[in-house]
């Protein structure tokens, strides 16, 4: 006997305001009827431990698409329910569920719940014209259900000639829905949604065929005890969930229990050196339901850098993203996450220096970034962020800090130690060879995020480090000690040779006499530059000095030159100090290539 009945919620007016809001996450229904699938069983599981079910059995969940009758039908072996149940349960919580979640919603201005979680049994409706529930309790003596609804004013419910326990859910979707009786469809939205669902789900299952394998992972990796897992399921794990076939560098095995669950996995991927960072992508879950990537508010924003996924089932989902912001229990869970990557990184640099090495020019741009984002981090890792010298060797970046500089010694204008740095080894290798005879020591920053990074080291510790790139302010480091070596008479010959130049001449006296001059640029003003050309403003030319090197013989030669062959060799010597530092330009380059044929031309008819 079936009857008719009126739902109390108000629901006509309900489903158009969800459209509009959720449209494009419409696919969310799914989740949302799997994953009471998935508790149901749950639900019985529970009762079976008690000894209230005899026995469970196999549980699982089977999905069916018929594209002929647009149905999508999704049916498990749970806890079933009764007429009462279903009225119970779905006429009025879920209707009544979906009404509350309206309400919220509204209340968010649409600022939204993460993942769109707690609309529930209702979400059908989004893709459905009409929905039928056919469902058996567990209990013995009950009789099987029958339910049906447009989902809005009316349904009817009646008795069933239903065999087995569960519960059978069949979408009898809109016109404009039919792509989700396409098995493709349904089989990438499981992936995404359900893959870490507990329970084995099959997708049109042909009868008989014993072989069939489950869409999901009903026992997903991250659930072991980390000691219990093998590098080889690390890396299949990571395969399969992020389809990256490049091997990861290395990971974290989260596992934490109190005071909040915690699991998951991050993963370091390998990163392309001098590329825009690529963000990864970080996969929350709730008790093996997947909610939604990249969720800010709970994973530090640096580690969205990283692959991995997080399964924290003590987030409150249904509230809005601000007020997750402002959670106490949320940042906790944020900052044990940042404070987990820390330990991990710091326990490879003290164990295994040689991997750590290895690894470095993959983590150093994650590390990096993290620390620019978050002072925590930073605080946290700066010992072990780590620099390669010109000799190759790694060394702690705080290792070439200075002790702090007083108020007083700033007055009188010592300033914090200076850590000389090459941003390209090939274009500057002329200086570093310099710094090595000089037996000076510089470190390589060619990273896309060094000067960034640097920059910030500045602005952590004022007083006791500045960097200097190793063309800049040279004549300090280079200078042999002792005397000035300052002349004036050079210095008037050449600025007078070069007066058509935009450069300034300085003389000094270097520890390579080989070297007859250098060019020079301050540190601070090609910053300035580089930020100018960055902003688009402004045009390249730096303010270059040229540091002529007293201790070079053919300059000191020029004293005693006639005046026609000095303008040539000056030049020369100029040219030769800026193709160190820079290409030259196209004018430049050519009259570089006339002065060398004059010379070759004197030099062979001595
Ligand atoms: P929620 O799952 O958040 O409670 P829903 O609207 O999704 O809200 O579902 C309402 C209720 O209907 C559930 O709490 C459950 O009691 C019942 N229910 C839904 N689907 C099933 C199912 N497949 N098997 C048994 N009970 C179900």
């Amino acid at each position: 006997m079936e009857r008719q009945g009126n739902i109390r919620i108000a629901s006509e007016n309900m489903m158009p305001i969800i459209k509009k809001w959720l449209y494009s996450e419409k696919d969310i229904f799914l989740r949302e009827i799997v994953a009471n699938a998935s508790d149901a069983i749950t639900k019985l599981k529970k009762l079976e431990a008690l000894g209230e079910v005899k026995k469970a059995g196999d549980c699982k969940i089977t999905i069916t698409t018929d594209a002929k009758a647009k149905t999508l039908t999704v049916e498990d072996n749970g806890i079933g329910m009764s007429q009462d149940e279903v009225e119970r349960y779905i006429t009025q919580i879920a209707f009544s569920g979906a009404a509350d979640f309206v309400e919220k919603y509204e209340k968010t201005n649409g600022d939204g719940i993460i993942g769109h979680f707690g609309l529930g049994f209702y979400s059908a409706y989004m893709v459905s014209e009409n929905i039928e529930i056919f469902t058996k309790s567990y209990r013995d003596g009950e009789k099987g259900v029958h339910w049906v609804s447009d989902g809005n004013s009316t349904y009817k419910i009646g008795d069933a000639e239903i065999k087995t326990r569960g519960t059978k859910i069949v979408m009898h979707l809109a016109p404009e829905e039919k792509e989700f009786t396409d098995e493709k469809v349904i089989k990438k939205l499981l992936s995404k949604y359900c893959s870490f669902m507990p329970y084995p789900i099959y997708l049109n299952p042909k009868e008989g065929d014993k072989e069939v394998k489950p869409v999901n992972t009903p026992e997903p990796l991250y659930l072991k005890q980390p000691a219990d897992c093998t590098e080889e399921e690390y890396k299949n794990f990571y395969r399969d969930t992020f389809r990256d076939f490049n091997p990861p560098l290395f990971w974290i095995h989260l596992n934490m229990e109190y005071p909040f669950r915690l699991k998951g996995i991050l993963y370091f991927p390998k990163i392309k050196k001098n590329v825009e960072l690529e963000p990864g992508q970080v996969k929350l879950y709730c008790d093996q339901v997947f909610v939604a990537n990249n969720i800010k508010e709970v994973i530090p924003e640096f580690l969205m850098l990283l692959n991995g996924v997080i399964d924290c089932p003590d987030i409150p989902l249904n509230v809005s993203r601000s007020f997750l912001q402002n959670d106490a229990k949320v940042q906790k869970i944020s900052r044990y996450i940042t404070k987990k990557v820390a330990d991990k990184l710091t326990e490879l640099f003290n164990n295994d220096r040689e991997k750590y090495e290895k690894c470095w020019q993959d983590l150093s741009t994650f590390v990096k970034y993290g620390c620019l984002k978050d002072d925590d981090f930073f605080d946290k890792v700066k010992d072990i962020i780590i620099y390669r010298n010109i000799d190759g060797k790694y060394q702690p970046i705080t290792r070439y800090f200075g002790a702090s500089i007083t108020e007083e010694e700033a007055k009188n204008g010592k300033e914090p130690q200076a850590v000389y740095y090459a941003s390209d080894e090939n274009k500057q290798a002329q200086y570093i060879a310099m710094f090595r005879e000089a037996g000076l020591d510089a470190i390589i920053c060619d990273e896309y995020i060094d000067p960034h990074f640097i920059s910030y080291l500045e602005y952590q510790n004022p007083t006791s480090v500045r960097f200097l790139r190793i063309d800049a302010d040279v004549d300090a480091a280079l200078k042999a000690e002792g005397e000035g070596g300052e002349d004036k008479e050079l210095e008037s010959l050449f600025t007078e040779c070069l007066k058509n130049k935009k450069v300034h001449v300085k003389t000094a006296k270097l520890k390579n006499a080989n070297v007859p001059a250098i060019v020079n640029v301050p540190e601070f003003l090609r910053r300035m530059t580089e930020m100018n050309s960055f902003y688009r403003m402004g045009d390249d030319m730096h303010d270059v000095t040229l540091i002529v090197n007293t201790a070079n013989k053919a300059v000191n030669a020029l004293k005693t030159a006639e005046e026609k062959s000095r303008q040539t060799a000056v030049e020369q010597i100029y040219y030769l100090a800026l193709m160190s530092y820079k290409p030259l330009e196209p004018e430049e380059l050519q009259s570089f290539t006339a002065n060398t044929s004059v010379l070759l031309e004197k030099y062979l008819q001595k």
